[in-house]
């Protein structure tokens, strides 16, 4: 067996996924899915710079970190841009924001999906402990075609696009540590004892 995809956009998308995520698992591609999904209803492209804003309602847990992968696959929301942000209500959602427009979807998983999703040979492996790449192959592809060939509504809850207005933070301008010499930007630098610290040399948390 192996995965069949038919649109061809998704199937790009699924194969630069799996280089970036790492191994087969069905809660990447079902982040690609749904990213994909948020996307088109809203219109837009993946995001070339920080026009789109993810805000992703997943937390710390496997399922969702490999989620959370697949959605900053199908949208082009980054850490590394800074237009994707974890809200750690450790929930299968996110809110896909065009910051253009002005406007928003948030897309969730379905209860009813993911209780039958969690009775899956792949999903009782994992619950016994059984790392993603270590689970055969079959069983992994079975699962990963199964939720890559569901009807749409078997799998998301999507809300109408609503208005929303997203204002990015400003960054200040960059100083340089006066213990260390390194570069601080924005607001991370500190002032102690007079003298202009990263929060390393400061000694600070936060
Ligand atoms: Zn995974
Ligand atoms: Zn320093």
């Amino acid at each position: 067996m192996a995965i069949e995809i038919k649109d061809p956009e998704l199937q790009e998308i699924f194969e630069h996924g799996i280089f970036f995520h790492g191994h087969l698992c069905p809660a990447m591609p079902l982040g690609i899915r749904a990213g994909l999904l948020a996307r088109r209803r809203l219109g837009v492209e993946r995001a070339k710079s920080k026009e789109l804003m993810l805000l992703s309602e997943t937390g710390t847990g496997h399922l969702m970190q490999c989620f959370l992968d697949g959605v900053m696959m199908a949208t082009g929301c980054t850490y590394g841009k800074g237009n994707c942000q974890k809200l750690y209500y450790n929930k299968m959602a996110f809110i896909l924001i065009d910051v253009v427009e002005e406007k928003a979807i948030r897309v969730a998983l379905k209860p009813e999906f993911i209780r039958q999703a969690f009775k899956s040979p792949f999903m009782e492996r994992r619950q016994q402990g059984i790392p993603p790449e270590m689970i055969e192959p079959e069983i992994a592809e079975a699962t990963v075609n199964r939720v890559l060939s569901l009807p749409e509504e078997d799998v998301f809850k999507v809300s109408d696009v609503y208005s929303y207005r997203y204002v990015y933070s400003q960054e200040g301008p960059p100083e340089f540590c006066q213990s260390c010499g390194e570069v601080v930007f924005g607001s991370k630098a500190r002032v102690k004892k007079g003298k202009i610290l990263c929060l390393p040399c400061s000694g600070y948390k936060d």
